[in-house]
């Protein structure tokens, strides 16, 4: 009893509504409908049918649903303990318990299912109406990113005046069915008055490669996101500076070009080609790879000095040897790269060159 009372009195407030206790359990941060196109395993739809990876600078997480299947996790990771199958349940970065309320967790998934509605539309030219109003796509795309940032995963946060402005944007507008919401009084706001987007999309570029999810941290003028087949760049300030001199892994132009939505328009989306989004999602790896290898290098050095190695830094040769055990063929995709296997292939190379304390 003690203990039920507890934890009732720790559970958090909603973030959305900042009034009800955030009861709900399992909010997906990316809606599901995006999300599933962009982890699930071929040809399945469900949930419970993920098998993701996070790659971050150092570490590589991988999470796989329930429903997956026995071989198809063998050959993935190999062997799994029963404590791995345990942990891995509440290992999804984008599925948090306790962050919403179940009358907020419905509000959000109204307007993610109203907006889910324009995948079908295909477009010719070099743009299309996508059949819902800018008023939708500022709801449904500024709660995206607004749930990244308040995450917290992903690297990217808006400011406090942003999260604050759209969440109150969020609340103050989202309703338990799509013909409450007063579209309208948005209209009227001034909160929404800077508020825009530009939407570019390949469409039905996931049914056929591989897509991410990557909130870009060099960009906020505007916040830049390429999920799935779509690439998102918001503005709370009608901002898209960033454009002028940078670029998103070759994006540039087209987000130069394209659109900006805004309160009392009708959503239009740019229309990027197969070639140019396959580019941006190779970039996006090449750029992974370049940090990754940088702080490896650092990491290597730092480990060299530590254990007393003459000089400031590794030999070139020991380095090689370690990063052809991180790449080696032998070992599971699902093991490879992370935290455990950097450790575990440093201390199996350096015990070479003579003992090492653990
Ligand atoms: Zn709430």
């Amino acid at each position: 009893m003690a203990k039920h009372i507890k934890s009732k009195m720790n559970i958090e407030i909603c973030r959305l509504c900042k009034t009800n206790p955030a009861d709900k359990k399992g909010s997906h941060i990316v809606p599901h409908f995006l999300l599933k196109r962009i982890e699930n395993i071929e040809g399945k739809s469900g949930r419970d049918y993920e098998l993701g990876f996070y790659i971050e600078e150092f570490d590589t997480k991988s999470h796989f649903g329930r429903a997956l299947q026995q071989e198809k996790l063998e050959d993935i990771y190999g062997t799994l303990s029963e404590e791995e199958i345990e942990a891995n349940k509440s290992n999804h970065p984008l599925i948090a318990d306790n962050i919403f309320c179940s009358g907020c967790e419905k509000r959000l998934s109204i307007i993610e299912s109203e907006y889910s509605k324009t995948l079908i539309e295909k477009g010719d030219g070099d743009k299309y109406k996508s059949g819902v109003s800018s008023e939708v796509g500022i709801l449904f795309w500024m709660s995206v990113i607004w749930r990244m940032s308040i995450n917290n995963k992903s690297g990217v946060q808006i400011t406090k005046g942003e999260a604050e402005i759209a969440r109150r944007i969020l609340d103050r507008t989202l309703a338990d069915s799509i013909t409450n919401i007063d579209f309208e009084n948005m209209q009227v706001s001034k909160d929404l008055k800077k508020i825009g987007y530009k939407i570019l999309r390949c469409p039905g570029f996931s049914e056929s490669s591989p897509t991410f999810l990557f909130f870009h941290p060099e960009f906020d003028k505007p916040y830049s996101l390429l999920i799935d087949e779509y690439i998102l760049a918001f503005s709370f300030t009608n901002n898209y500076i960033h454009y002028n001199t940078r670029n998103f892994f070759g994006i540039r132009e087209e987000i130069l070009t394209s659109t900006t939505n805004q309160i009392g328009t009708e959503e239009e989306v740019g229309l990027l080609s197969e070639k140019l989004l396959k580019e941006t999602g190779e970039g996006l790896i090449d750029k992974m790879k370049t940090i990754r290898a940088k702080n490896l290098d650092l990491f290597f050095n730092k480990i060299h000095v530590a254990i007393g190695g003459e000089g400031n830094y590794m030999p070139e040769k020991i380095k090689k040897e370690i990063l052809s055990e991180l790449t080696s063929n032998e070992k599971k995709l699902g093991r490879k790269y992370n935290l455990q296997d950097l450790r575990d292939s440093t201390i199996k190379i350096l015990s070479k060159y003579g003992p090492i304390e653990e």
